[in-house]
Parts: C-alpha cells; sequence; structure tokens
C-alpha cells in the first residue's frame, strides 16, 4: 500500500529551480513605462510571460500603469475565459496533522483545535447536504497524517462520488492534500479525481524554513516543490499551484509561481490548471507576523499580474477573501470561487453559519450562502457555472480544448454554463436568485447569434425546466 509518508523518490525533473538571487535582483530592477506598456501588449496577445517579464509588471507602481494593467487583466479575463464563473465548496475531511506550520490552526503542537477525521457515513452526509445546496463541485481537504495515506484519500473519492441525492450527484472531486509519491498520485488519478492541488506557501526558502519546522515532512522544500512533477509523471496532468501570501514578499511569491508555472510547461508540456493565491487569516492560536501582510491594493495588483502572466491558467479567489474584495477583484481574472463554504470538520450538516475557531484551520471572510454568492454574480453581469463537460469528455491536459479551438468558450462552454445554471436555478434556487439568474439567462440567449447551435441549448433548457432531465451538456 503506498503512503504519503514512505518513499522519497523524487521526480526525474526534480531540481530546485527557485533561484532565488535571481527573483531578487529581478525585483530590484525598474521598469520604463515603455517597457510595462509592451509587457502588457505581448501579454494581451495571450501569450505566457516569462519571469522577467512579470517582473516588470510588478515593477510598474505608478498608480496610471497600475491602472493600465487592471485594464488589461479585465480584457484578457473577458477574452479568454468570457463571463463564467465555476463555483466549487471545499470539504473538510480530517484535520489530523503532524506537520507545525506556523501559520495553521491544524498544526500539531496545537492542542486547543478539536481533532476529527470523517468516517464513511459522515463523509455522506456532508455530500449530501452540499447536493441540496446545489453543489457539484467539490475539494477534499486533508491534513498530513500516515493516516490520511493515498489509498485513504482515494477511497475518500470514491465515497464522494458514489452518493447520490434525489437526481444529483458530486461530478468533479478535486483533491488538497499533502505530496506524495509516484505510487500515491496514481492511485488517487485512478479514483477519478479532477486536480490535485498543493500550494508552496513560500517560495522564499528562509522563510519556509522558518515557517515548516526542519523536523517535520513539510519542512523539506524540494520534496514539496517537486509534488505537482511526481503527479504528472504518475499521469495527473491536471493539477493546481497555490502560495499563501503574507508570509514573504507578495512579489517573490509571485515570480515563484510564474517559475513554477514554467517549469511544469517546459518538461510537461502543460502549465498548471489552476493558479490559487490565499492570503494569510487569522486561525486559532496562531499570533500573525504582519511584516508581509498584503494589502487590498496590492493584493489586486498581484492577481492582475499573474493573469497577464499566465493567460490559460485558472485563477482561484477563495472564501477567505471579504466579499466586498471578491466582487472587485472577480473582474481582474479570476475564473473559480467557492461559495457557501464551511470548513469545520462536519460543518454542512449543522444549522447557520456561525464560525467556531477553535474547530477549523483558519477565519473565512465570506460565509454568505452559496444563493446568496449566485444571485449577486449573476446581477453583476456573470454566468455562475457547475460545468464539467470537459473533464467528463476527456478534454483536459494538453486537450484542454476551451483554448485550443477558436469559438470552443461561444460555441461549447457558455451554453454549458448556462445549463447549470437553469439546473440550479430550478432545482435550489431561492426566488429571488431564480428571478436573477432567469434574467441572466435570457440576456446570455440575446446576445448569441441565431441558428442551430442556439435552438439546440433553448431545447436543453426547457427540458431542464420541464423535466426532469438533468446533466445534459455538449
Ligand atoms: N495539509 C495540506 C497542506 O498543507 O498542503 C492540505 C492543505 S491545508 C489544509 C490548505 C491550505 O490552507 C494550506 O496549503 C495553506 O496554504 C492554507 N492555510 C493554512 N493556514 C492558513 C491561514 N491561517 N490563512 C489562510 N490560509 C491558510
Ligand atoms: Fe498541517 Fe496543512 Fe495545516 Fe500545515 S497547513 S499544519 S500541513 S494542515
Amino acid at each position: 500500500m503506498s503512503s504519503v509518508l514512505s518513499s522519497t523518490k523524487l521526480s526525474s525533473t526534480a531540481v530546485d529551480f527557485i533561484d532565488e538571487p535571481v527573483l531578487e535582483a529581478l525585483l530590484q530592477r525598474n521598469a520604463s513605462s515603455e517597457e510595462v506598456r509592451d509587457v502588457i501588449a505581448k501579454s494581451l496577445s495571450k501569450e505566457p510571460l516569462s519571469v522577467g517579464e512579470t517582473a516588470t509588471l510588478l515593477a510598474a507602481d505608478d498608480p496610471e500603469l497600475v491602472e493600465q494593467i487592471f485594464h488589461a487583466a479585465r480584457q484578457l479575463k473577458r477574452d479568454v475565459y468570457g463571463n463564467r464563473i465555476v463555483l466549487f465548496a471545499p470539504l473538510y475531511l480530517g484535520n489530523e496533522c503532524t506537520n507545525d506550520c506556523q501559520y495553521c490552526a491544524f498544526r500539531r503542537s496545537n492542542r486547543a483545535v478539536v481533532r476529527r477525521t470523517l468516517d464513511e457515513g459522515e463523509i455522506e452526509a456532508q455530500v449530501r447536504a452540499l447536493l441540496a445546496r446545489g453543489h457539484k463541485r467539490l475539494i477534499l481537504v486533508f491534513g498530513e497524517h500516515p493516516t490520511y495515506d493515498a489509498e485513504y484519500i482515494a477511497q475518500c473519492v470514491r465515497a464522494v462520488y458514489s452518493v447520490r441525492e434525489a437526481n444529483a450527484e458530486i461530478r468533479r472531486v478535486n483533491v488538497n492534500a499533502a505530496p506524495m509519491d509516484h505510487e500515491g498520485f496514481a492511485a488517487i488519478k485512478a479514483a477519478g479525481i479532477g486536480t490535485y492541488q498543493i500550494f508552496q506557501e513560500t517560495y522564499h526558502h528562509a522563510t519556509y524554513a522558518k515557517v515548516h519546522p526542519k523536523t517535520t515532512r513539510k519542512g523539506d522544500y524540494l520534496w514539496r516543490l517537486d509534488a505537482l512533477s511526481r503527479a504528472f509523471e504518475a499521469g495527473q496532468d491536471d493539477v493546481g499551484l497555490g502560495a499563501l501570501f503574507g508570509l514573504y514578499d507578495w512579489r517573490f511569491e509571485v515570480l515563484g509561481l510564474v517559475s513554477h508555472a514554467l517549469h511544469l510547461q517546459k518538461h510537461y508540456g502543460v502549465g498548471p490548471h489552476t493558479i490559487s493565491f490565499p492570503r494569510l487569516r487569522p486561525a486559532a492560536g496562531v499570533a500573525l507576523d504582519e511584516t508581509y501582510r498584503v494589502s487590498d491594493a496590492d493584493f489586486k495588483r498581484l492577481v492582475a499580474i499573474l493573469r497577464l502572466a499566465v493567460p490559460y491558467t485558472g485563477l482561484i479567489l477563495t472564501a477567505r477573501e471579504p466579499a466586498e474584495v471578491r466582487r472587485e477583484v472577480l473582474a481582474f481574472g479570476v475564473s473559480q470561487i467557492d461559495a457557501g463554504s464551511r470548513i469545520e470538520l462536519g460543518a454542512y450538516t449543522e444549522p447557520g453559519d456561525a464560525q467556531c475557531l477553535e474547530r477549523e484551520q483558519f477565519e473565512l471572510g465570506d460565509i454568505r450562502p452559496l444563493d446568496d454568492v449566485m444571485r449577486e454574480l449573476a446581477s453583476d453581469g456573470y454566468i455562475p457555472s457547475f460545468c464539467t463537460a470537459c473533464y467528463r469528455l476527456g478534454r483536459t491536459g494538453e486537450q484542454f480544448m476551451e483554448f485550443a479551438i477558436p469559438g470552443f468558450i461561444q460555441n461549447f462552454c457558455t451554453p454549458n454554463a448556462l445549463s447549470t445554471l437553469m439546473e440550479y436555478i430550478v432545482d435550489y434556487a431561492s426566488k429571488e436568485t431564480y428571478d436573477v439568474c432567469l434574467r441572466r439567462i435570457q440576456a446570455e440567449l440575446d446576445k448569441m447569434p441565431d441558428g442551430p447551435r442556439k435552438q439546440a441549448l433553448v431545447d436543453r433548457l426547457r427540458r431542464i425546466r420541464e423535466t426532469d432531465q438533468r446533466d445534459l451538456f455538449i
């Protein structure tokens, strides 16, 4: 049986590609307005940026240039992704942990946190509660512990997929769990996971060592940095990167993320599917060091710059951020958010939405129910989507049609997103949300050219509304 803690074999491309002196030197450089504009123009032609070009954008402090970066990020997001926002929910399955990450309430030295691992019946109850709210996509989250080895995680994934509630099921299960060996990654891939996600937390070596004790598994920087390469070699071609912003200089972390994305692209022919950029949040028993706190203004910049640097990578904005920040930052290029999230173990079956810091990993900033978020997205002109068509038709990794085929978004993604939105409002929405979202669907239909594609979509939407046919996608 594979174990997250047993093998230490690295990938065939394992190398510490974070060349700190080079990155720090890039961050010292000034950039002229002309250089910044040239880089913006390159990204608007949808070409991924180099690390040096990304540093040029990071050097732009002048408010007028920053505004140009924002403007370009909004435009690129519209051009590449359209106005869809994909929704998911986190499902925490176990918070036992052998690591001692300074910023996290689950760290082993925190005796105050309530430890719990959900059993199969409890997992099923959580999934039923999530399905009853309309969720279709989950990310399963685990601490790092011998209990949570790859076989165990694979079993959890299968358990989630097997739950049926009325005519609904979870259609995509992603995983955020400790780095595994090749065998472990192959096992969770075989269980049908979508994205395997892991955050480097900080790419800065001294900071990494400071917040992750050397005596713990997570203290091994290279083991973690190399995780996604091992995942690729084990056949997992859909991976997510991330950094925890607030541990070190945000500009350095952006260069770390871009370096990591380029490393994967170079060696495995595919970049990361997603990048996450959580900001540090208060957590039980954690004294937050404010030295590298990322202000809201800088947070907006980092999201916009990431959008321009990696045009074909989805950006995930989590409910750690308050609702107002989420609303503003969405326009800069975010493609996925979680909503209606609860991160205390077992909380989806509990009434109310009050947070309990002794039971969660950190405090969330946006605890609005899914229905409220759906309504706000639709009234702000977005199409909230639960679409999973590409993964289920095998259109992933190198094959990602979304970007490879001209017109794919217009012809496939938007119609599929609208079908999932119609399912949501017919089956789960409040009256108010139903009305707002129905108007959004109509507005999107009005934009589409008449013809057989539109007619087929209108027919699918009618079937969803009038019958119990579900999961209709192309
Ligand atoms: N235990 C696994 C790991 O560390 O990779 C699974 C993920 S952990 C439960 C999910 C992520 O939460 C971490 O990678 C970290 O970036 C983030 N996190 C931990 N403490 C946080 C805090 N105080 N504020 C915001 N995010 C935090
Ligand atoms: Fe454990 Fe992950 Fe928290 Fe670190 S961040 S203490 S590994 S749960």
